[in-house]
């Protein structure tokens, strides 16, 4: 190497996260390096502590610094409707529109044998359990719209149905402002399958 080791270590930590590569690692290696202390302290402190003071919530499995999470203990919300999202940014997209009151169950993954991903792999039998609570009526299937999302529905909608509980799947539409002729053939079908009547 022809950096120092200190600043060749924080290179090769950079490089570790997604979407890094080596040029943009050195960069943000630099820019810590003309940072002040404090900020570089306040941004070590933040690494730490997303490992440390963050766990799974023991009911929706969401990320959470309090058990249950906010959410789960929001004893305002209908109890009636669990949403099934992928991932922990999921849940917060679908907060953000402001149309659901109900709870969530947060999965952490998609089923993909491809990739080896079975049923056991993602937080599914901690939603099973939850289905026992007689007060849940329906389950909205908010899983991605591609290969893996779709299968994944379509395993929890086997899944669920002895249990007499409605399974619905949100239609995944295209995009706002979007034009018809760019949307690819998932979105479309989908589009077209989640169409309602117009009145
Ligand atoms: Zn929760």
């Amino acid at each position: 190497m022809f950096y120092p080791e200190p600043i060749a270590k924080l290179i090769e930590s950079f490089s570790r996260l997604p979407g890094i590569g080596p040029k943009t690692a050195a960069r943000l290696a630099f820019h810590v390096l003309r940072m002040k202390e404090e900020d570089t302290i306040d941004f070590a402190k933040a690494l730490v502590s997303v490992k440390r003071n963050l766990t799974y919530c023991s009911i929706c499995c969401n990320i959470t610094d309090m058990d249950p999470c906010r959410i789960c203990s929001d004893k305002t919300r209908d109890p009636s409707a669990i949403c099934v999202v992928q991932e922990p940014k999921d849940l917060v997209a679908m907060e953000r529109t402001r149309e659901f009151g109900g709870y969530y169950h947060v999965l952490h993954g998609a089923i993909s044998p491809m990739d080896g991903v079975g049923p056991d792999d993602i937080r599914i039998k901690e939603l099973v359990q939850r289905l026992s609570d007689e007060r849940v009526q329906e389950l909205i299937l908010a899983t991605n719209a591609n290969i893996e999302g779709e299968a994944t529905a379509m395993y929890l909608s086997r899944l669920v149905k002895p249990f007499g509980i409605k399974v619905t799947r949100i239609a995944h539409g295209l995009p706002v402002g979007g034009d018809l002729e760019y949307a690819d053939e998932v979105t479309l079908s989908k589009a077209l399958e989640g169409r309602r009547e117009l009145y």
